[in-house]
């Protein structure tokens, strides 16, 4: 008994599983659907009993073949797997006198199975979501999250009852809070997103955090929710600061050096002209035999060559800043000012002038380097103090974010706004060597230790009525 050619081809691409029985209840035909479905050929299939694959206690044998009989049950698949399906059975006629039975099988799932179906899937969601390093979030369709997987709550150390609806956002950093402000817009239009923001670690630490948000859609095609990754990226984000920082630091210094050079050649070069045209003063002297003005001439190359070690040890002090410098410890800013004022106790009392100390803070530091740079502040003020006028400095600092800013103050001459840089650059000085003694170097070396520090350096000034000097160090 076989089945005709077109009925065979019809069954072969029916998209539904399809078992035919005959008369004698022996299996003729399995087609292509059911193979693909259970895995069973036609010979394989043959060795079992239908009702034992079935797992169902029906007496196929002594169904009528004139009725159609519906049912759902389990069948075991080849692979292992319980398949549950609903099955029909109907009478099948070969030809006019043979009739037979054709099960039809359909892998429909049941509601059960559905319900079943979903809480596997969402259970290895979970299991999933909770295994990953990736903090997990989701929102449902009002934009409230709901959802908050195992490692976000480890990273926030908070309950989920505290991160749901807005609950979470309280850890996110004050100053990035704007970031969703300017994603609201995104989201109403149901866009992927990625942004930056600080959030509070279980620790209280911020910590930056690579966000990604990717809308959620229904089966009908409705908006369901944001679902979000978040990622720690502190580390990434901290060595590319640090990257920018040492680059700007590199070109910084690069320009440093550049002007460094040019300026220490120029400088060391006068002094070395005027040893220069005294020897050969003395040289023509002596080859014509006088000796008339030798000495003069000797002194002022010596003179010279004075000038010329002074600022050579001037240079020396200046590079050593950062390569002598002592490794940073706790310093009283007091009793740092308590040392400057006993080294510069003569000058002030030759000056008359008063010093105006406040409270100052506690800081991490190299104190000699800190002594030499409110030593240099405080001799600048005395030494260009206004004339006729007793000079008053005065000492201060205040808290700004992780900085402390001190300020000296004097009611000395001054300096016009346009020298405001120039005067940190080494050996640039406004006055003649005649007029103030110096070479130029104090608010340099000042510069190098307020930056060696962390801080800047910079002053507001008006000539004839003072200058204020400010820099800032790291907390
Ligand atoms: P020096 O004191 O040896 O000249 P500095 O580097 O300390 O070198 O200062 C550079 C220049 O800045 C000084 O020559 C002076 O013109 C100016 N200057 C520094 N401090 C003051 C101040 N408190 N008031 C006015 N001018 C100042």
């Amino acid at each position: 008994m076989t089945l005709s050619e077109p009925m065979r081809n019809f069954f072969e691409e029916y998209t539904e599983a399809i078992v035919i029985i005959d008369d004698k209840n022996e299996t003729t035909y399995v087609n292509k659907a059911f193979v693909h479905l259970t895995g069973y050929t036609l010979e394989e299939f043959k060795v079992f009993s239908v009702p034992a694959l079935f797992q169902v206690k029906v007496n196929f044998t002594t169904i009528s073949l004139d009725k159609n009989y519906r049912w759902e049950c389990g069948l075991k698949c080849k692979d292992g797997t319980d398949l549950w399906m609903r099955v029909s059975i109907s009478p099948f006629h070969f030809d006019d006198k043979h009739v037979g039975k054709i099960y039809h099988l359909s892998a429909n799932p049941t509601q059960e199975q559905l319900k079943n179906l979903l809480k596997e899937n969402e259970t290895r969601f979970t299991i999933l979501a909770d295994a990953t390093p990736v903090m997990i979030w989701m929102t449902d369709e009002s934009n409230l999250t709901y959802y908050f997987n195992q490692t976000w709550l480890e990273f926030t150390g908070r309950k989920l009852e505290d991160e749901i609806g807005t609950g979470w956002f309280k850890n996110v950093h004050p100053d990035d809070r704007f970031v969703f402000s300017e994603i609201k817009k995104l989201l109403t239009d149901n866009i992927n997103y990625s942004c930056e923001y600080r959030l509070k670690r279980h620790d209280g630490v911020y910590r930056h955090i690579l966000e990604i948000g990717t809308p959620r859609f229904l089966a009908d095609g409705s908006f369901g929710g944001y679902m979000g990754s978040c990622l720690d990226i502190t580390e990434m984000k901290t060595a590319q600061i640090e990257l920018a920082n040492q680059t700007k630091e590199l070109q910084r210094s690069n320009e440093e050096l550049e002007q460094f050079a040019y300026v220490a050649s120029h400088d060391l070069q006068e002094p070395l002209r005027m040893v220069n045209s005294y020897v050969q003063l003395v040289k023509k002297r002596v080859e014509a035999k006088r000796t008339d003005g030798i000495e003069e001439f000797m002194e002022y190359a010596v003179d010279g060559v004075n000038r010329m070690q002074g600022l050579i040890n001037d240079l020396l002090q200046y590079s050593r800043v950062n390569r002598k410098g002592n490794p940073f410890a706790t310093v009283d800013m007091n009793e740092v000012l308590k040392i400057v004022m006993a080294h510069l106790a003569n000058k002030v009392a030759e000056n008359k002038a008063q010093v105006e100390l406040s409270d100052l803070p506690i800081l991490q530091g190299d104190s000699f380097q800190l002594i030499r740079l409110f030593q240099n502040l405080i001799e600048n003020a005395l030494k260009f103090k206004a004339e006729g006028v007793i000079p008053v400095i005065k000492i201060a600092v205040e808290e700004k974010g992780d900085f402390w800013q001190f300020s000296i103050k004097d009611n000395g001459i001054g300096i016009d706004q346009k020298f405001y840089n120039r005067i940190f650059v080494i050996f640039q000085r406004l006055h003649a060597r005649t007029d103030y003694e110096g070479t130029g170097i104090g608010l340099a070396v000042c510069k190098k230790i307020v930056e060696r520090h962390g801080g800047e350096i910079w002053i507001e000034s008006e000539t004839g009525k003072g200058s204020t000097f400010y820099f800032t160090i790291k907390k």
